[in-house]
């Protein structure tokens, strides 16, 4: 109508929901199974329409797989921002199979400026748009971050909430109960909970990519914002959500519990499928966004009051066509969906008043139209025509878009009117009080199953916060009991310690006593030893003279002695002499080395008869050998002789043989000279025969001459030339044949001379050979005997040095009897000088001498004695002093040992002393934990909102704030301090 604003009309429109989509490059795995590109992008400028297996799908954007993260944004989101915060809602969804690149878009690599996707990027462009905006306006931006897995929707930021419900506010428009706001006041902060809520999707999962796939991740942006001059308020939510793998379940052979999740996601994605078909229809009256929480979130954004935007994502891969297919389907019925948008505004009363009486207004004008037109009916009822003139206009009537508005204000005022469009319209062909009916049964149901939905989330939270306290607690008193454990032992170790060292200590001391005694003791006892040995060594030295005095005297007895022992060398050097003369006489070269060395020192006797004893068998030996060895040498020269008489027949033989063949030579030549003088004696024939020959020949001629005249004798001539001529040619035929056999005979004694010739040279060198062979037999024989020689002198040696051993001995053992016996000779006769010497002296002094031998044997015995203790003293002495160092050893080793208990026992103590600390220190901590566990419980404490103002960047944001009124800036200084506060206190939950 006219009199509407244009601002009015801003307020609601139709808006249908975009659909873009995005074609993601072939992957490695793909361009190794050899799979093709099979979307045909058309070319030129049209960026909107693709090709597949000949089918063309129309959307408002496509993205070729070469496009950047940059312009999908730009292109596809970038718009949302200002609408947002101009107060709309706005919702982006990614829909594909898995991946297809959901994540990529949507998120990417948060930090990267190339690969970051939507969120980070509609992040800071709503804080850059903020930074940009009038400085009168203040901003309030919270976010919530959660998951739909087997429909059940978990809370990012907090793990405990498991199983939200999803609730309806008093515009009817649902949202997610019980959902952690968090204020944030930068896009750090965002990312800070991104990267909180990503973590704590890790930790709750095992395998992050299954999960992803199979869960839908909602990240949601609520501003707010206030007009600090005229009170007015906006405000848009924006839902950024990643949605679960479209793909069918055989694909991927989910089995189990694997397929009830499979089931569980698509049934979410089927009913989302469902909502789009039915919103797609615009016949269906009955919308099931109720079927799955996904719709019931998406509620607003499929038909609802909200920007939206579908992205679609594909693999181009022939591999993939199927589900590429039905993901373009799903995006052109998504295509058809209208959304009613309009602002969400917080009007204030005069606002309010103002709408009233415009409504008022309109509906008097509505009235005044409705009475025309009744009156119109009533005229046409009645027959009567009514002129064109008078219609009422009908496309003159009030605006079309009144019942959109309606609905929307509607909504706003919290009118029961049901959220779906064009439900109200549809509605129509039921009676009202019926429709009424259903529509409050259908509503206490829908309420009924919040509230169940309410309590069914609040019961398992707790129970999740319980058992969360138990295994807490259970943890606390399985270390505590660890702990004292641990420190039981401890003590109990230490104790044992302490006591073993007491016993130990005990026992060093028993020792150090013991010592300390026999100590004392064996001082006590040397002294006294020292005191005798003064005595003693006094004694001793008394009775040191009177042994000088018969050592002179044993002396002069040793000369007489040596004496009598040089006569009996000089003897035995003699009889040597002899021997060695005998040696010589007997034994070859081999003996003499044993007599160089002749006895020569006299007082040697014992050796030198030894020695004599040594030579004698050494010869006896040495004669046997010798005889062995002339029997051996002459049997073999016997043998020697033996192989050289053979040798000589052979010789005689051979030389007999050689003699034979020089006489057949001989015979030979002989015969050969034989032949050569009847070989003469025939030729000279033959010349004799030629001779006659040519004579006849010429008496022949002669003849012919005359042959005229005497034809008779011709013919007598002729005849006797024919027989003459017949005997010349049996005479020549004969010599001929005798000279044949002649030379016949010659090559044949030639051949048998040659042959004998080599005969004989064969025989010669025979001959020569066997002379040769003889020769070296000879030689060889030499040198056998030779070695034998050799060798039986060696084996000879070695019997001569084994039977000298066996000598050796026996001279030692007769050797060492004889020296034996020559000592009791020599004692003997020493005694019997002694005893004529004495009685000599004891003619001269009898009883003096008889009293002083006496008084020696007892001095001697007495010395004897004394030597004897004095020897067991000093020994005594020794012991003792070698044993203190160890004993001293002993006790400072003791002593360490003590000390190190002790520094252990401190040690420990102080260990005990740490960890009984600690241990308070953990029970505190505990405590504590329990404590604020317990305060949590109570319920979400206040939340400190973080105002963001207009106009000023983050970075200079606290100044910015400082310099606005003084209620902020008291609210800013608090959350300030409030910054500090740990993270668990400071953000839970928006009251
Ligand atoms: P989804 O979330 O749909 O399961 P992802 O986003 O995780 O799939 O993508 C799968 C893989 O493909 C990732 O490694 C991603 O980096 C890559 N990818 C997806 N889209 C693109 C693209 N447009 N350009 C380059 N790589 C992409
Ligand atoms: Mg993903």
């Amino acid at each position: 109508m006219a009199m509407e604003t244009p601002r009015e009309r801003e307020i609601a429109a139709e808006d249908s929901i975009k659909v873009v989509c995005r074609f993601r490059p072939l992957n490695d795995s793909e361009e190794k199974a050899g799979s093709k590109f099979i979307v045909k992008f058309p070319s030129g400028g049209d960026e909107n329409c693709i090709s597949i297996g000949g089918k063309v799908y129309l959307f408002d954007k496509v993205f070729k797989p070469n496009a950047t993260q940059d312009k999908v944004y730009n292109e596809a989101a970038k718009s949302i921002v200002t609408d947002v915060l101009a107060g709309y809602n706005g919702t982006i969804f990614a829909y594909g199979q898995t991946s297809s690149g959901k994540t990529h878009t949507m998120e990417g690599v948060i930090g990267d400026p190339n690969k970051q996707g939507i969120i980070p990027r509609i992040v800071n462009d709503i804080f850059n748009h903020i930074y940009g905006m009038e400085e009168n306006l203040e901003f309030h931006i919270k976010v919530s971050y959660f998951e739909i897995y087997m429909d059940k929707i978990r809370d990012l930021l907090d793990v405990s909430k498991v199983n939200l419900s999803v609730h309806e506010d008093k515009n009817r428009v649902p949202f997610v109960k019980g959902a952690t706001e968090r204020f944030v006041s930068s896009p750090e902060e965002v990312f800070e909970v991104i990267e909180e809520g990503k973590s704590n999707r890790h930790i709750a999962v095992t395998n992050m990519n299954e999960h992803s796939s199979r869960s839908h991740s909602v990240f949601l942006i609520n501003v707010k914002q206030e007009n600090l001059e005229n009170q007015k308020k906006l405000s848009g939510k924006l839902y950024l959500v990643d949605l679960a793998g479209s793909e069918k379940v055989s694909k991927t052979g989910a089995e189990g519990t694997v397929l009830d999740e499979a089931k569980n996601i698509n049934k979410s994605l089927s009913a989302l499928g469902n909502v789009i078909s039915a919103l797609a229809d615009g016949n269906k009256t009955h919308i099931p966004y109720r079927d799955s929480k996904l719709t019931r979130i998406l509620q607003e954004s499929l038909g609802g009051n909200a920007r939206t935007t579908i992205i679609i994502c594909c693999s181009p891969a022939s591999f993939n066509e199927s589900e590429t297919k039905s993901t373009l389907d799903f995006g052109k019925r998504a295509k058809t969906i209208k959304n009613v948008v309009c602002v969400n505004e917080e009007l204030t009363a005069e606002e309010w008043k103002r709408r009233y009486e415009r409504e008022k207004e309109k509906v008097a004008r509505w009235k005044g139209k409705v009475d025309k037109l009744e009156s119109e009916l009533s005229r046409w009822r009645q027959g009567e025509t009514v002129k064109p003139e008078e219609q009422v206009n009908l496309i003159e009537g009030p605006d079309v878009t009144t019942p959109i508005t309606a609905s929307v204000e509607g909504k706003l005022d919290d009118s029961p009117m049901p959220a779906t469009p064009g439900g109200g319209l549809m509605i129509g062909s039921l009676s009202n009080e019926e429709r009424q009916k259903l529509e409050e049964e259908r509503e206490r149901l829908y309420q009924q199953l919040d509230d169940k939905d309410e309590e069914i989330n609040q019961q398992s939270q707790y129970v999740e916060k319980l058992k969360e306290q138990m295994e807490e607690q259970e943890e606390l008193i399985a270390s505590a009991r660890r702990d004292y454990e641990q420190l039981q032992q401890e003590m109990n170790r230490i104790q044992q310690e302490n006591e073993s060292a007491k016993e130990e200590v005990k026992e060093v001391l028993q020792a150090l006593e013991e010592l300390a005694v026999n100590y004392d003791q064996k001082s006590q006892e040397v002294e006294l030893k020292n005191k005798e040995q003064e005595s003693m060594t006094e004694e001793l030295l008394a009775k040191q003279v009177t042994l000088n005095n018969t050592a002179s005297e044993l002396q002069q007895l040793r000369d007489m002695s040596a004496h009598q022992r040089k006569r009996i060398a000089e003897m035995l050097a003699n009889f040597l002499k002899d021997l060695g003369e005998i040696g010589v006489a007997i034994g070859g070269e081999s003996n003499e080395n044993l007599k160089i060395a002749p006895p020569e020192s006299n007082g040697k006797l014992e050796e030198e008869f030894t020695v004599a004893r040594l030579f004698i068998s050494k010869m006896k030996s040495e004669v046997k050998n010798l005889v062995q060895r002339c029997q051996g040498l002459e049997s073999f020269q016997v043998d020697c002789n033996k192989k050289v008489s053979e040798y000589e027949k052979d010789l005689a033989e051979c030389r007999l043989l050689i003699s034979q063949h020089e006489a057949r030579m001989q015979t030979l030549t002989e015969s050969m000279k034989e032949a050569e003088t009847r070989k003469r004696a025939l030729e000279e024939d033959v010349d004799a025969l030629r001779e006659e020959c040519a004579k006849l020949k010429a008496a022949e001629q002669v003849q012919a001459v005359t042959n005229k005249e005497k034809a008779e004798e011709k013919e007598a001539a002729t005849k006797m030339r024919v027989a003459l001529e017949e005997q010349m040619d049996q005479l020549r035929d004969a010599h001929q044949k005798q000279v044949a056999a002649l030379r016949d005979e010659l090559s044949e004694k030639q051949e048998l001379i040659s042959e004998l010739k080599d005969l004989n040279q064969k025989f010669t060198l025979a001959h020569q050979q066997m002379q040769a062979d003889y020769e070296r037999l000879k030689q060889e024989e030499a040198n056998k005997s030779v070695k034998l020689q050799e060798l039986m002198l060696l084996n000879e040696r070695r019997e001569q040095a084994r039977k000298d051993l066996k000598g050796l001995e026996d001279t030692v053992a007769k050797e060492l009897q004889t020296l034996h016996n020559l000592r009791k000779l020599f004692v003997q006769d020493l005694q019997t000088r002694i005893k004529k010497t004495i009685n000599a002296e004891d003619n001269e002094d009898d009883g003096g001498s008889l009293a002083q031998k006496q008084k020696i044997s007892f001095l001697e015995n007495n010395l004897d004695q004394l030597t004897k203790v004095h020897k067991q003293l000093v020994r005594d002495n020794a012991d003792l002093r070698c044993e203190l160092p160890k004993l001293e050893k002993r006790l400072r080793a003791t002593m360490e040992r003590v000390k190190a208990l002790e520094t252990a026992l401190r040690d420990a103590k102080e260990g005990a002393m740490r960890d009984r600390k600690r241990y308070q220190y953990e029970v505190d901590r505990i405590k504590e934990a329990v404590r604020q566990k317990n305060l949590a419980r109570r319920g979400p404490s206040a939340q400190i909102a973080k105002p963001i103002r207009a106009g000023q960047h983050h970075l200079s944001n606290v100044n910015a704030i400082r310099t606005g009124n003084r209620e902020n800036e008291c609210k800013n200084a608090f959350i300030d301090e409030n910054k500090r506060i740990p993270a668990a206190l400071m953000y839970n939950g928006y009251a």
